[in-house]
């Protein structure tokens, strides 16, 4: 009776967990679900954001949309899933490409652009503005597109400029629009102070009408400079091995000399300690010969000038030597001093040169290469120390526009405080460079995420508050920025592109402002 009761009880235990088990798994089951419910609707949208660029995947994001709306069905998605990633794949590779032949094309339109005839000065500056800035590459297809439609911009400018004049559009020969672009090239090098005036009359001559035969002279000329530079960088550098060598072959041959000599010396005074003990067992053998203290003493001093005689040729032999090693170590001395004045020259030049190579001549900023550099050892000492590291983009408002109203002369000047002040506003470890045109970038490492906002504001409202003044006009310059900061896994470049679509973002909610990722 007992024994009933007993296991009555124990099934009523186990019905009672039974069902707590049964509640806790319909709980688990519905949380599932409604995780699942949640992804699927997103995949469901973002599969309808890809829609329109690619049939097939079209097609077969349709059918998946179809399938995961059906949570028991979603077992079977797996392998489509894997065709799908695949096309995607491809497709991201195929629009990358695109985008690059996009490039080149309107690289190459541009070009041509500047060729029409009659296209005043100011157009042909801004073409050459806008075909610098084709040089970045394009992250999306929205980089694309207002890039087209500035370049539609232009060709309607210039076909209004031909019906204006009644005619119909005529290129400037290809060899003024070389003319043009030597120009560009040669007011981006440092030529030496002896080739300044010539490069400037070149210059004046390339901005007027220039004809072929002038302009192939030019072009000789120019080269002749860069080749007379180039072998002068290479005679110095030649130099320099050959006073490196000379020097090291006249240390070799003092050393070798002074090893000589200090064996001949080491001979003669082995000779000389020879004789000296000679001479003192002469004293103690001839004492024993003689009786008579007289003669005894008559011989002591006989000996003894012959060992001061010998004792005086050692100590001038020691003299002697101690005179030649000083004469050799200060010849040597003097050879490692030339050497090190040499060497720092030589350093010093191509520390210049590097310098040369990594500034943007305009605003005295590193430029595009200095940035890549120090972009690549911020990127190496992050990987170490894992510090907080930010990108930021900063590009002027609206600057085209200074140009418009002031001039091209004006806008460089603009650059150039801008610029300054930049720099000026950051401390020595945050680096900025001019990416291109009006578009700067810095680097800031060892900012928390509360303070970049500050920092970067406090950048902005002093950029503000230049006291701009052209033709008697106050003017307000602008700037938008956006940043991102490095995280885990991510390249340093990525991190710049989220900076780049921070200062879109800023650009489309009306400028003036920082926009943190
Ligand atoms: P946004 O606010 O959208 O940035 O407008 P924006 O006019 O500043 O930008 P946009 O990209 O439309 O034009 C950039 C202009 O910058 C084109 C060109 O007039 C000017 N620019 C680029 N490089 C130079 C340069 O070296 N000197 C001068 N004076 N102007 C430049
Ligand atoms: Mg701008
Ligand atoms: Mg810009």
């Amino acid at each position: 009776m007992k024994e009933a009761s007993a296991s009555l009880s124990q099934s009523a235990l186990f019905q009672q967990r039974l069902a707590a088990a049964q509640s806790s798994l319909a709980e688990l089951t519905a949380e599932r679900d409604a995780k699942l419910r949640a992804l699927t609707s997103f995949i469901g949208h973002l599969s309808l954001a890809c829609k329109g660029q690619n049939l097939e995947l079209d097609n077969k994001l349709a059918k998946l949309r179809v399938t995961i709306s059906d949570l028991d069905k979603i077992s079977d998605v797996l392998p489509e899933l894997v065709d799908i990633e695949r096309l995607l794949k491809h497709h991201y590779h195929h629009v990358m490409t695109k985008l690059e032949q996009g490039r080149d094309g309107l690289s190459r339109f541009s070009r041509q652009l500047q060729r029409v005839e009659d296209v005043p000065d100011k157009l042909r500056k801004e073409l050459g503005y806008f075909k610098q800035d084709l040089a970045k590459p394009f992250h999306t297809v929205w980089d694309y597109i207002p890039k087209v439609e500035r370049l539609m911009a232009f060709y309607e400018q210039t076909l209004a400029l031909c019906f204006d004049e009644n005619a119909t559009p005529s290129y400037l020969p290809k060899y003024r629009q070389l003319a043009h672009e030597l120009a560009q090239i040669i007011s981006e090098i440092d030529f030496s102070k002896a080739q300044r005036d010539q490069v400037l009359v070149i210059k004046e001559q390339l901005a007027e009408e220039i004809d072929i035969d002038a302009l192939l002279e030019a072009y000789q000329t120019i080269m002749s400079m860069l080749l007379t530079n180039i072998a002068a960088e290479k005679s110095a550098s030649q130099e320099f091995l050959f006073a490196l060598n000379e020097a090291l072959v006249s240390v070799r041959d003092s050393i070798n000399e002074s090893f000589v000599q200090s064996q001949r010396s080491q001979q003669l005074k082995q000779q000389l300690n020879n004789d000296i003990n000679n001479q003192v067992d002469n004293v103690e053998s001839g004492l024993q010969e003689f009786t008579d203290t007289e003669q005894m003493k008559q011989h002591v001093i006989e000996q003894l000038a012959v060992l001061r005689t010998s004792l005086s040729r050692k100590e001038a032999l020691e003299l002697r030597e101690v005179a030649l090693l000083k004469q050799s170590v200060d010849a040597l001395r003097q050879e490692l001093g030339e050497l090190t004045a040499e060497t720092s020259s030589y350093k010093e030049k191509l520390f210049e040169q590097q310098k040369l190579n990594l500034i943007d001549s305009l605003t005295q900023l590193p430029n595009r290469a200095a940035l890549d550099e120090r972009m690549e050892q911020e990127y190496r000492h992050y990987q170490r120390h894992r510090n907080p590291l930010w990108v930021a983009v900063a590009d002027i408002d609206h600057f085209k526009s200074i140009n418009d109203s002031f001039g091209h002369t004006t806008g460089d000047k603009t650059l150039q405080v801008i610029a300054m002040a930049l720099k000026n506003s950051l401390r020595d470890t945050e680096f900025v460079a001019r990416y291109g045109g009006e578009e700067f970038v810095m680097l800031i490492p060892d900012v928390s995420h509360s303070d970049i906002g500050r920092l970067l504001n406090r950048v902005r409202e002093k950029i503000k508050n230049i006291p701009f003044k052209f033709k008697n006009q106050r003017i307000t310059v602008t700037l938008s920025v956006g940043a991102a900061k490095i995280i885990d896994g991510e390249h340093i470049l990525e991190t710049f592109e989220r900076a780049d679509a921070a200062l879109y973002k800023a650009k489309h909610e009306s400028r003036d402002r920082v926009i943190i990722d």
